[in-house]
C-alpha cells in the first residue's frame, strides 16, 4: 500500500467548481456588484489562462523577464556544520524582484491583459505585493492603484518609494487603524466600483474563489521545477520539503506537484513570541473553522470571532488566516504543520548568511530553521527548503533588533547548551 496514491487524482478534485477544497473555500462575499467581478474574473481564469497561447506567454515571460527557472543548490557548508542532514534550497530568492511574490503577479496581469482591462488593483501591507505587482503592471503598460494603510506607509518607506519608482500609485488609506485589514477593505471597494476597466490582484493563496486556485495554478512553477531539479542532481527524491506559510503561497506552489509522491511535506507556520494569542501567526496550529475576508479556512479569531491581533518578526507571514487548501490538507494530515519562534528565524538567517553567502528573507528564515532542528537531530536524509524571498528587505530592521551576527549566535548556542 502506498498512502500517497491517494493523491494521483487530488488536483482534479479539488477545488470543486465552486471553489470548494473540502469545506473550505468558497466565496462568502455579500456585495452584489462583488459577486458579479468574481463571476466574470472566475469564467476568465477557467477559460483563457488554461489556452495553449495564455500558458505559452506566460511560459517565455518566466524564462526571459523574471529569470526562471530558479536554481535548486546543495547546501555543503552548513550541511556539514549542523551533522548529516543535507539541505537543499529553491532559489526563489533568484526570482526577479527577489521573491515568489511575483509569480502570482505575472499570471494576473497577463490575465487582465487577455480579459481587456487596463488597470491591476491590491492592497499591500509591508509592501512586498506592492512592488511584485507594480512590477507587473509596468510590464504590462497598465495602470496601478495599490492601497496602503497610513501607518504602514510611514514605516515601510523603500517600498513605497519602489512602487512609485514603478509607476504605481499607493493610495494612502486614512481610516480605522490605517493598515492593511483597511487596506483590504479600500481594494475589495474600488474593485467593486472599477472592474469593468480593472482587476483585483490578490497577493497570496487566500481570499474568495477563484483566488486560492489561480493562485496555486501561478505559484505551481516552484515545485514542478524543483522536482524535476533536485532528482536530475541526486538521483532520487528529498525525504522532506518544508516551506514557510503565511497566507499559504510559496508553500502551496512548493508543495503541490510532490503531493503523489513519498516524500513528507512540512509547513512551518510564525510562532512569534510564543504559543499566547496575539503573539504569533500560527493559523493552522492554534486557530478555528471561520470565516473572514470571503472564504471559510482556519483562523485566528478573538472572543467576538473577529481576525485577532497577530505577530511575527517576519512581517509576510503575520496574517490571522490561511489559503483553504492547507486547511484541507492539514485535516487530510498530507502536509504536517510546525512551528518557528522569531529568534529561531533569526538564527537561520545569520547562519546561512556567514556559512552559504546567502541572505535570506526572514520569511524563508523560519522554513529553513526547522530543516537546521531536524539537522541537529543527528538525522541522515535530505531537506529541501523553499527559499521564498532573499533578506536584503529585512537587515535594517534585523542588524537593530538582533545585531549582525556573532553575538546573537553566540547567545543561542548558549541558549542550547543550558537546554
Ligand atoms: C509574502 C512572503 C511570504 C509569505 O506569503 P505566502 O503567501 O505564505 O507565501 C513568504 N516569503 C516571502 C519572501 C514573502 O515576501
Amino acid at each position: 500500500m502506498n498512502k500517497y496514491r491517494d493523491y494521483d487524482n487530488y488536483l482534479k478534485e479539488y477545488p470543486t467548481e465552486d471553489g470548494y477544497f473540502g469545506k473550505y473555500g468558497g466565496n462568502y462575499l455579500e456585495d452584489p456588484e462583488l459577486i458579479k467581478a468574481f463571476q466574470e474574473y472566475a469564467d476568465g481564469y477557467n477559460t483563457i489562462a488554461q489556452s495553449a497561447q495564455f500558458i505559452n506567454e506566460l511560459r517565455r515571460i518566466r524564462k526571459d523577464f523574471q529569470g526562471r527557472p530558479t536554481p535548486v543548490y546543495h547546501c555543503q557548508n552548513l550541511s556539514n556544520l549542523l551533522g548529516r542532514t543535507q539541505i537543499y534550497l529553491k532559489r526563489e530568492d533568484l526570482n526577479h524582484t527577489g521573491a515568489h511574490k511575483l509569480n502570482h503577479c505575472m499570471g494576473e496581469g497577463l490575465l487582465a491583459k487577455y480579459m481587456g482591462k487596463k488597470k491591476l488593483i491590491a492592497e499591500t501591507g509591508a509592501g512586498q505585493h506592492g512592488v511584485a505587482l507594480a512590477t507587473a503592471a509596468a510590464y504590462f503598460g497598465m495602470e496601478c492603484d495599490i492601497y496602503m494603510g497610513e501607518v504602514d506607509i510611514a514605516k515601510q518607506a523603500p517600498n513605497v518609494t519602489r512602487m512609485k519608482v514603478l509607476g504605481a500609485n499607493v493610495i494612502p488609506v486614512s481610516f480605522g487603524l490605517k493598515t492593511l485589514k483597511e487596506a483590504v477593505d479600500a481594494a475589495f471597494m474600488a474593485y467593486s466600483r472599477e472592474y469593468k476597466d480593472a482587476i483585483y490582484c490578490i497577493g497570496t493563496a487566500a481570499g474568495p474563489h477563484p483566488f486560492p486556485l489561480m493562485v496555486r495554478d501561478f505559484q505551481y512553477c516552484i515545485g514542478a521545477e524543483a522536482r524535476e531539479q533536485f532528482r536530475e542532481m541526486t538521483g532520487h527524491m528529498p525525504d522532506q520539503v518544508a516551506a514557510c506559510v503565511g497566507g499559504g503561497s510559496n508553500a502551496i506552489g512548493m508543495f503541490t506537484p510532490w503531493l503523489a509522491d513519498p516524500v513528507e511535506l512540512v509547513g512551518v507556520e510564525p510562532l512569534g513570541r510564543g504559543p499566547k494569542l496575539g503573539d504569533h501567526a500560527a493559523s493552522i496550529t492554534y486557530g478555528a473553522e471561520g470565516v473572514m475576508h470571503g472564504f471559510n479556512s482556519t483562523m485566528l479569531a478573538d472572543e467576538n470571532g473577529d481576525p485577532a491581533p497577530v505577530y511575527s518578526n517576519a512581517s509576510g507571514l503575520d496574517y490571522p488566516s490561511v489559503g483553504p487548501e492547507h486547511a484541507l490538507l492539514h485535516d487530510m494530515g498530507r502536509i504536517r504543520y510546525t512551528t518557528c519562534c522569531d529568534e529561531d528565524a533569526i538564527e537561520a538567517l545569520f547562519l546561512l548568511s556567514r556559512h552559504e553567502g546567502i541572505i535570506p528573507a526572514i520569511e524563508s528564515s523560519h522554513a529553513l530553521a526547522y530543516a537546521i532542528r531536524e539537522a541537529r537531530t543527528g538525522k541522515t536524509g535530505s531537506i529541501l527548503v523553499n527559499l521564498s524571498g532573499r533578506g536584503d528587505k529585512d537587515l535594517d530592521y534585523v542588524v537593530e533588533r538582533y545585531g549582525d551576527g556573532p553575538e546573537f549566535l553566540a547567545m543561542m548556542e548558549e541558549r542550547r547548551k543550558n537546554g
